[in-house]
């Protein structure tokens, strides 16, 4: 067993239905878009669920983490490894600025977007729960960071992509 094997064993995790997952996120949403009054109460939401599921998920790893992101662009690394612990994939793109100071990560094959096609509802952030993700870690590891998600496959961008940039 090389490396790889052993940090696959480090953070081998429970697996779930991925129809059951997307089943259940998208009534989820069905119910934040009937009890919101506008897109942007619906992104909010999602947003701050996404904070809490982050919280969750990141008491649970911490134990597990042995080398934590020191510096703000070492999170590219780790919150691709976190995404792929989580999603079964990895991120399609990982872009850091020259400055260091923001992180796009972009996902072509989006597990949450998959066989979703929303045409009625400019400016949704349909998987905006990650942004969310990302935003409780950076606060629980003490950086002063947002992040924003860019574009939506559900909303027929080419791929989904969220920022996260230093304040
Ligand atoms: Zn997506």
């Amino acid at each position: 067993m090389g490396v790889k094997g052993k940090i696959a064993w480090n953070f081998m995790t429970d697996k779930v239905s991925k129809v059951l997952f997307q089943a259940s996120y998208r009534e989820l949403m069905n119910l934040l878009m009937s009890t919101s009054d506008s897109v942007d109460e619906i992104n909010r939401k999602m947003k701050d669920i996404g904070f809490r599921v982050g919280e969750t998920l990141l008491m649970d790893y911490a134990d597990r983490i042995r080398q934590h992101a020191g510096k703000f662009h070492e999170f590219a690394n780790t919150l691709q490894l976190a995404y792929k612990v989580n999603s079964g994939q990895e991120f399609t793109d990982i872009w850091v600025s020259s400055d260091k100071r923001s992180i796009k990560f972009t996902d072509a094959d989006c597990p949450i977007c998959a066989g979703v096609h929303i045409t009625d509802m400019p400016g949704l952030q349909y998987c905006v729960i990650v942004s969310g993700v990302f935003d409780a870690v950076m606060k629980l590891r003490g950086f002063q960071a947002e992040s924003f998600q860019e574009s939506c496959r559900a909303l027929g961008d080419e791929a989904c992509t969220w920022t996260l940039s230093l304040l």
